[in-house]
């Protein structure tokens, strides 16, 4: 019978579908029909096919050849499935084992002269077959160190049809095989160490704080205070990525169109310019969604310099992600979730000219100007920051002193078990670090005693903080707590931490 099916792998998002691709050779006058809800690009592949094995000297019978692609409600976008579209024909026109071709993922899309040309996503796609208990899938070659990054099913890498068709039952003279291109074992990249920041150990000690408990957090201070020079040293001393959140990663920068060949356990670091657009920020695009720097931070750092300076349609797009860990786009063609769980650091100047405290020299805003540059960081932003962060300038005297501080890799040490001292507190709870615990769960079942919080229930009874505040010293609280070893935090612990709550921007 002249009828075959391979398989294929359909992606939006991060979240990839099976694909069936069958094939059906009749005998009405040629033509190549594509059926099941393809897009422009998909519908191109019968050109393409065609084309790419006419010129392998796979010749596909002169007549009528109907594809379909199911199920049909699926959509399906790009060139990846231009190899299966071409190995179920085969398979229909008795070139190649129908039988092992039906329980096989094919992905990749086709040059006119046979070559097999990388597509994006890779890494997801081969990790949807495995969820799939999918065991065997053919990739393009130039794609092959980025798709074994999966381990568990197995991946094969082609760069032309004629190879592709020969080990699956064909008998043709094939194209060699071209070179693997094997992942380059990348430098680490070289995260600036703590041991070089000078004279800002209350910024450190801070720093430290805000990585144990993965809060976010504001800084700000004239221009020269070392805020930035501090935010980009932060990833140094979070803990190491797991495998499945390395992993995880790379598929979320695969989708992003992004270079993906090794793993990477470093946390991500992304600093976007203040004209980032919204897109950059959150993702999106077109038909097919692509994830934005909120979901290449994932994980990792998310640091806005001159945070005022961004378009409020962008500040106000992170309170999703802030709640939520995750960021949807939607399409006509269905939602697209990505996730987003970054730890904010914001960097500030106190007032537009950046000189009303700290720097020792006069400051020319206005009382309206000042008032409406704070509010650009307002509401749920807001709420959101646990750490608020005070920097002056540094003297020189201090800059020229030989000290040097603790470097990132020992204040790494305290940061990593101090989140395991957390992690052991919220073992039986959805949350992981102490900045996801809502205030609710922290005054119920994390209660202090009364003698500890004495100050901070003074201070909520005369309304000098509010509830949110409150909770935001709790939080905070217990951080310093993990990081000193202590198992609840002391009343010393909780003074600090409506320090570090600093005073509203
Ligand atoms: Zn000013």
């Amino acid at each position: 019978m002249p009828l075959a099916k391979a398989l294929s792998i359909s992606l939006f998002g991060l979240a990839g579908r099976l694909i069936e691709v069958e094939a059906d050779i009749s005998s009405n006058l040629p033509a190549f029909v594509l059926v099941g809800l393809p897009d422009a690009s998909v519908n191109e592949a019968a050109s393409r096919v065609r084309a790419a094995t006419a010129n392998s000297k796979l010749n596909l019978p002169g007549r009528r050849i109907t594809i379909n692609l199911s199920p049909a409600s699926v959509p399906k976008q790009g060139s990846g499935f231009d190899l299966a579209i071409a190995m179920s024909a085969l398979g229909a026109a008795g070139l190649v084992d129908k039988h092992r071709i039906a329980k096989t993922v094919f992905l990749g899309e086709l040059a006119l002269d046979g070559s097999i040309k990388p597509i994006n996503g890779i890494l997801a796609a081969v990790i949807a077959a495995q969820k799939l208990e999918i065991d065997q899938i053919v990739v393009p070659l130039a794609n092959l160190s980025e798709a074994k990054l999966v381990s568990g099913l197995k991946i094969h890498g082609f760069d032309h049809i004629t190879q592709v068709a020969n080990s699956f039952g064909a008998n043709i003279p094939a194209r060699p095989p071209g070179e693997i291109i094997e992942g380059i074992p990348s430098q680490p990249e070289s995260v600036p160490c703590f041991s070089e920041v000078i004279g800002q150990p209350a910024a450190i000690d801070a720093m430290l704080v805000a990585a144990v408990g993965s809060h976010n957090l504001l800084m700000y201070g004239p221009p020269g205070a070392g805020k930035t020079m501090l935010a980009s040293r932060l990833p140094g001393i979070l803990p190491a990525l797991s495998e499945c959140q390395a992993i995880e990663l790379c598929a979320i920068r695969s989708v992003a169109r992004l270079e993906v060949n090794q793993l990477s356990t470093a946390p991500p670091f992304q600093a976007p310019h203040h004209t980032a657009s919204l897109v950059s920020m959150v993702g999106g695009g077109g038909s097919q969604p692509r994830p934005g720097l909120v979901s290449l931070a994932h994980n990792g750092v998310l640091f806005l310099d001159e945070a005022p300076e961004f378009q409020s349609s962008v500040l106000e797009a992170l309170r999703q992600p802030l709640e939520s860990g995750s960021i949807t786009i939607s399409r006509a063609a269905g939602h697209a979730k990505f996730p987003a769980r970054f730890q904010l650091v914001l960097a500030a100047n106190p007032c537009p000219c950046g000189h009303s405290i700290g720097s020792g020299k006069d400051c020319t805003c206005s009382a309206t100007a000042k008032l409406r540059y704070k509010n650009r960081i307002s509401g749920p932003l807001s709420d959101r920051l646990d750490i608020r962060l005070e920097l002056n300038s540094v003297n020189a005297a201090l800059i020229n002193s030989e000290e040097r501080g603790s470097s990132s890799n020992q204040l790494r040490t305290l940061v990593t078990s101090a989140r395991l001292a957390s992690l052991e507190r919220l073992n039986a709870t959805p949350w992981r670090t102490n900045s996801e615990v809502p205030g609710s769960f922290l005054r119920r079942n994390l209660r202090l005693d009364r003698k500890t919080t004495a100050q901070l229930d003074f201070a909520l009874d005369k309304n000098l903080i509010s509830m949110r505040g409150y909770d935001r010293c709790l939080r905070v609280a217990w951080s310093i707590a993990d990081l000193a070893g202590r198992t609840v935090p002391s009343k010393d612990d909780l003074a600090k931490s409506v320090f570090l709550r600093g005073n509203e921007l």
